[in-house]
């Protein structure tokens, strides 16, 4: 029998009520009670590593994370790692960046109901992270509502409906249709004869700055003056900056001349960023900006922290 650990962070899916709102309070053990159908299914151990809002995760935590999936790697045959539904997709991301060559399954999940609660999505949750961490799945990867997806791609694209996730420019690794798993690829974020080695540095002074029509570029030296070492422009369609009446190329030109990396993503959710299409673009590269290509935001941000760092 395959063996699984668990490790609790947090989010809806483990919330109580409270005077203040759901805050989470379950511990992993109580989850997988609440699941009958995993029985016999694995051999689960269980490490509550936080249990928090995932509004409140942190570098910090991705660290902590990757480090106890590293004293844990040989030990398990995959991983489960319950998360809030709000910062899923960064923390998947961040660990993506973190692991590398995982032959292992890791594998987020979370609800938008508490377990608990009647007529909830986390118990189905539950148990499809199960399915896929007790599969061929190598890296790290999300299963929430009807898809498994590449750590790398992940969105949350709804508040409440209860398939939240989106695949973003790649196809989901697999879809779910009832308790049954269709793989589209076993492909994961493990590489074929790499060890499996985490890198847990990460640069946290890289901010995302999102672009409104008529915002003043002098938002950027403030960037500059507090130090910051990357910043993530979340521009418009494919990509790129104003450069007519309110000129960002000035203020660009200054961050990446003292060593700053711009990165220019998208605010577009699909197809991603071409900087050779319009002046807007192509002026913006010339000054050194680079494209974040096909990335999410979240993915954009933590490869620039890990980059940054390594
Ligand atoms: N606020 C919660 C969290 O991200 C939302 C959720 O888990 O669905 O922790």
């Amino acid at each position: 029998m395959k063996k699984i650990l668990m490790l609790g962070t947090g989010g809806t899916i483990a919330c109580v009520p409270s005077e203040n709102g759901l805050i989470p309070a379950l511990d992993g053990k109580t989850l997988v009670s609440l699941v009958p159908e995993l029985a016999g299914l694995c051999h689960i151990d269980y490490k509550q590593i936080l249990n928090l809002d995932s509004s409140n995760i942190s570098p910090k935590h991705w660290q902590l994370m990757a480090n106890v999936l590293a004293e844990n790697y040989e030990l398990y045959d995959g991983f489960v790692i319950t998360h809030g539904t709000d910062t899923m997709a960064y923390s998947s991301a961040a660990l993506s960046q973190m692991v590398s060559g995982c032959k292992k399954p890791v594998v987020f999940t979370g609800a938008q109901l508490p377990i608990t609660t009647e007529g909830t999505d986390a118990k189905d949750n539950v148990l499809h992270a199960f399915l896929v961490a007790t599969s061929q799945a190598q890296g790290v990867c999300l299963a929430f509502g009807n898809v498994v997806i590449h750590g790398l791609c992940a969105k949350k694209m709804y508040s409440e409906n209860f398939n939240g996730f989106c695949s973003i420019n790649r196809e989901p690794m697999a879809t779910i249709s009832g308790h049954t798993l269709s793989w589209n690829s076993y492909e994961g974020a493990g590489v074929d004869g790499e060890s499996f080695s985490v890198y847990t540095k990460l640069e946290e002074k890289v901010a995302v700055v999102k672009l409104t029509p008529g915002l003043a570029p002098d938002i950027l030296d403030y960037y500059l003056e507090r130090g910051y070492k990357g910043i993530i422009l979340e521009s418009f369609g494919a990509g790129g900056v104003p450069n007519d009446e309110n000129n960002w190329l000035p203020n660009l030109e200054k961050l990446i001349q003292n060593g700053v990396r711009v990165v220019c993503a998208t605010q577009c959710i699909y197809d991603g960023v071409n900087l050779s299409v319009y002046p807007i673009g192509t002026l913006a590269q010339k000054l050194g900006a680079e494209s974040a290509g096909t990335l999410t935001i979240e993915a954009a941000l933590t490869k620039l922290m890990h980059d940054l760092a390594n």
